[in-house]
Formats: structure tokens, C-alpha cells, sequence
């Protein structure tokens, strides 16, 4: 008889990327074990802000409703000179094609909490709250985990098919793997802060929406001391100070030293509470190899980008939204172990877009040297810049080199009948086709190969009219695999589905 292993998949580390994958893991009936080390969600501030893929992710997991009481929409991020004038407006208002705004804001405890609330309700997800994974043992068919439970010091062990380090940015399994973390060559200093405030900072009257609320983020691209102003929801607002040279990080973390900083937007002990302070070094990295065997690394684990971009965790996110579904394909055997190479093809170059444009806006925002800074300013000014969200490919992994919209996103439209897109199809492929060419697929007895067949009515058509196609196939996370206009060109397109090629 075989061995069957403890879980399926171990997770090692519950952070936003870890939960997201449970959850996805989790509702596909496998059997997965996550060790998170904190007894809590994680409570120091980062992540603030998430794009409207991830809002869409959150869609396919059941959550925003839930989740949506306790963040706002966000609008614009300016960029401003030491004079406050305009260097890089980035612009993300509106809903867009995901079906969903650009960016929103968040408290990322908050977001992390609603994440996991899921979980409790998944019979074949088990979390081990204050357990560390401490190493890996690989045999040919499973990989042991060892584990300290920290709440009394007890060792354990289990066994999973597939382990995925989820376990951030001192990842203990980027260590088993043996990979190396490419340096993308930021690693700057600034103390993160986040106030509760019961009177609105001052001087931000730019930044506010008509009604006078105060909705986008400012970068003071200050030499004396870069700077970033983040409105969050409710009364908490986020600044970031970058350290500079002369600067005690510890004294600077306490009251005095904070309240010092915020001066500048009459924010004062008598309205304002300091909830946390912190000094972290705003990291860009890239894991060389995110895979090796049973062991794959998501997230921090894998790829660090500085937070000018508000995009760290959303990659994360991304990266559990690609993984998900191949590891069900392979540990249900519908698709050959080599399907998990296109993970880290497609997702490594797609995440290094986002860290290289981090960087170069950080590059804009840290300028401290007064001449550089004069230079930039003259510069941007001449050419004011206006950045929108970017939307890079998927690098070369299921679709190949089949040229765009193949590795594109898929948009979400409304159906005739205003259900949307990913609430009919799940987290499942799709072939969304014109009404005539699923008939014609059906009548000549097409087999989807467990796609979900939906009718392009209503918006749905527009967006085909707009990509000009009769149809495609949309993988369950929401990029297209390719596009057809006759059923032998979808017969030939379902024939590179994972399952279509497996092993019987
Ligand atoms: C100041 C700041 C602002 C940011 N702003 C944004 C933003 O606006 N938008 C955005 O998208 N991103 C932002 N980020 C980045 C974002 O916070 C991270 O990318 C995200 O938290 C990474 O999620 P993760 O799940 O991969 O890792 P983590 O959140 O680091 O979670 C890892 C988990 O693994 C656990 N763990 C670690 N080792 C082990 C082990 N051996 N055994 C068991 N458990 C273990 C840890 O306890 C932790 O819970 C920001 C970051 C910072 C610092």
C-alpha cells in the first residue's frame, strides 16, 4: 500500500498569503495544515493598501463583505517637492476591469483576521497557532516537517505531500531550498507609524475628495526627510519617516520623538494616540528559486518590494491565486508534478515589474542628496508624470509564447441576468463564449474538461466585442490562457487544459 502522508499540503507561516492559500486549498477539500509561530495574527503595521485583483481574490474566497466595513476606497498617491508642488500624480480611481475599485485601504491585522475567519469553517484545514517549523526532511513521495509547538516546547512532526513557506522574509524553507535572494538593490530605513487621530491633520487640503475628506496618500519627496502620509479608514492614519543619517531609531520610535515628527500636520498628544511605532528597512529582493520538489515558497518568502507602490502583499496574494490550482490539479493526479514548474515562470518576472518600478519611485521619493533632489524636481516638473496601475503579463508558463491577451487578465463583467463573472465560473477554468459557438461546442459534443461554459450575454459580450475574440478560456485565476473563434480552435486550445495531458 502506499504511503499516505499526514496533510496534503503544510503551510508553514499564516500571514495574508498563508490564509489565502488555505483558504483556496482548503475549499477544494484538501488536506492542509498550517504552522503559524505567533499565538495572534502578526500586530506590527505594513500593508495598507490592496489593488482590485486582490479584491477580486477576496471575491473568490467569500470574504468582502465581511471585509469591506473596515476599509475605504483610496484614490490617488501624490507626489509632492519640498515647495509642495506636483512631481508623480499615480492615479487609481474608479472601478476598473477587475470589477472592482483600483486600491483600497485597510488595517492589515484587521484584513489578516478576516482572512483566517474562513478557516474555522473548512473541516479539512487545521491551524497550529504557536508552532515554528524549524526543518524539512524530503524523501522521494513526502516531506516531513519538524516542528516546536512554542507554548510548551514540545517537538513534532508531520508529514504532507507538497510544503509551501509562507513564512516571509526570514523564510526557514527559501532555506531548505537552498535558493538565493537576488538583491534589486533598495534596503532603506523608516520608521513606520500609525496614529489614531480625533481631529483630521492639518495642511492636506490637496489631498482631499468635494466633500472635504481627506482620500489620497502624499510622498513628500522631501531631502530633509522623505515622508509618506497614507488616510486609512476610520481615524487611524499611517505615516512613514525614512531614518536619517544622525537619527537614534530608538529614541525616535518613542512619544517624544514621534509627536516631533508630526508637527508639521498639527498632530499633538491632546487629539492623537500613537497605536504603533516601528522601524523596519524596506527590502527589495527576488528568491532565485521558488521551488524545488515537494518545497515551493509564496509571498515575502519568495520576493520583497518596497511599500511605495502598495503592492508587497498583493503579490503575495498573487502568487497564492497561480499556486492554488495547480497544486489541486497535481495532488488530485489530473495534471503531471511538472505543471508546478509554471508557477515560478510565470509569476517571477510578473512580480519583478512591480519591485523594479518600487524601486524607481523610491528612487524618486529617498532622494536626500539636496542637488539630486534639485535636479529630480527640475526634472518632473518639466515633464510632470502621471502613473496608473501597471498590469504586466504572466512570464511564459501555461500559455507559452502565445501572444497576448494570452497571460493577460481577464475582466470581470456583469451577465445579462447581473450575476458577475467569477460568481458563476468559482475557482474553476472557464470558457466564455458567444451564445452561438457554446451551442455549436455542445451540439459536436465538445468536451470542456471541467471548464465551466458561460454564455457572453450582456456586459460579458462587450468584452469579447473589446478583445476581439468569440471566445476564451480563463484560468481559475483569472488570467486568459487563450483565445479562439471556432470550436476547433477551442477543442485545440481545451487540449493544453493541465487535466488534458495528465496521466490517466
Ligand atoms: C511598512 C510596510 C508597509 C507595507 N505596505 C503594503 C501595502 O500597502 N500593500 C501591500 O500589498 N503590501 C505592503 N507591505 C508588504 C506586506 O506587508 C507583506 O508583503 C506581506 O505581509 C507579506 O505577507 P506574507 O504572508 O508573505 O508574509 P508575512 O506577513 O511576513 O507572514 C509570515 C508569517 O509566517 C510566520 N512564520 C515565519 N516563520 C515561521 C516558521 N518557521 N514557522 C511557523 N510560522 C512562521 C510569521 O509568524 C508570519 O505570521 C508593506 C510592508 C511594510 C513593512
Amino acid at each position: 500500500m502506499s504511503f499516505v502522508p499526514d496533510a496534503d499540503v503544510v503551510l508553514v507561516g499564516c500571514g495574508p498569503v498563508g490564509a489565502a492559500l488555505a483558504n483556496l486549498l482548503g475549499a477544494d477539500g484538501l488536506r492542509v495544515v498550517v504552522l503559524e509561530r505567533e499565538p495572534s495574527v502578526y500586530h506590527l503595521p505594513r500593508a495598507v493598501s490592496a489593488d482590485g485583483e486582490v479584491m477580486r481574490l477576496f471575491q473568490t474566497l467569500g470574504i468582502t463583505d465581511a471585509i469591506l466595513p473596515n476599509m475605504n476606497v483610496s484614490r490617488n498617491i501624490r507626489h509632492l517637492n519640498a515647495e509642495g508642488k506636483l512631481l508623480v500624480l499615480l492615479e487609481r480611481g474608479g472601478v476598473g476591469p477587475e470589477g472592482w475599485n483600483h486600491a483600497y485601504r485597510f488595517h492589515q491585522p484587521e484584513l489578516e483576521a478576516g482572512l483566517r475567519a474562513p478557516l474555522a469553517g473548512l473541516p479539512t484545514v487545521e491551524m497550529r497557532l504557536r508552532c515554528e517549523a524549524f526543518a524539512l526532511d524530503e524523501a522521494e513521495d513526502h516531506v516531513r516537517v519538524r516542528y516546536e509547538d512554542l507554548s510548551n516546547g514540545h517537538l513534532g512532526a508531520l508529514t504532507a505531500r507538497y510544503v509551501v513557506g509562507c513564512d516571509g522574509a526570514r523564510s526557514v524553507v527559501r532555506r531548505f531550498i537552498g535558493s538565493a535572494l537576488q538583491d534589486l538593490r533598495s534596503h532603506e530605513r523608516w520608521v513606520v507609524v500609525d496614529m489614531i487621530l480625533d481631529v483630521p491633520p492639518a495642511g492636506l487640503e490637496h489631498a482631499c475628495d468635494a466633500s472635504g475628506r481627506i482620500i489620497d496618500a502624499v510622498q513628500y519627496c522631501d531631502p530633509v526627510r522623505p515622508t509618506t502620509f497614507v488616510p486609512m479608514p476610520g481615524k487611524r492614519c499611517r505615516w512613514e519617516f525614512m531614518l536619517m543619517p544622525g537619527d537614534d531609531p530608538v529614541a525616535i520610535t518613542q512619544p517624544a520623538g514621534i509627536f516631533a515628527l508630526l508637527a508639521p500636520w498639527q498632530v499633538t498628544p491632546a487629539t492623537a494616540r500613537i497605536e504603533r511605532a516601528v522601524v523596519y528597512t524596506f527590502h527589495s529582493a527576488l528568491a532565485t528559486q521558488w521551488r524545488r520538489g515537494r518545497l515551493i515558497l509564496a509571498g515575502d518568502s519568495a520576493h520583497q518590494t518596497p511599500p511605495f507602490l502598495g503592492q508587497g502583499m498583493c503579490s503575495g496574494l498573487r502568487d497564492a491565486n497561480n499556486l492554488a490550482w495547480k497544486l489541486r490539479e497535481v495532488i488530485a493526479g489530473r495534471a503531471p508534478e511538472g505543471l508546478l514548474d509554471s508557477y515560478q515562470s510565470e509569476r517571477g518576472e510578473h512580480v519583478r515589474a512591480f519591485i523594479e518600478l518600487a524601486v524607481e519611485l523610491g528612487g524618486i521619493i529617498q532622494a536626500t542628496d539636496p542637488e539630486k533632489a534639485r535636479r529630480r524636481d527640475a526634472d518632473l516638473l518639466a515633464n510632470p508624470t502621471l502613473l496608473r496601475p501597471i498590469a504586466p503579463p504572466l512570464g511564459p508558463g501555461l500559455h507559452g509564447d502565445a501572444p497576448p491577451p494570452a497571460g493577460t487578465r481577464a475582466a470581470q463583467p456583469r451577465l445579462a441576468d447581473g450575476r458577475r463573472l467569477d460568481d458563476v465560473v468559482g475557482y474553476r477554468f472557464a470558457v466564455l463564449a458567444r451564445p452561438a459557438l457554446l451551442a455549436a461546442a455542445a451540439q459536436a459534443g465538445l468536451d470542456l474538461r471541467g471548464a465551466v461554459g458561460v454564455a457572453a450575454t450582456g456586459e460579458a459580450g462587450d468584452y469579447l466585442d473589446r478583445v476581439g475574440t468569440e471566445s476564451m478560456v480563463i484560468r481559475p485565476d483569472r488570467h486568459i490562457l487563450g483565445v479562439a473563434a471556432s470550436v476547433a480552435e477551442l477543442e485545440a486550445l481545451l487540449g493544453r487544459l493541465p487535466g488534458a495531458t495528465a496521466a490517466p
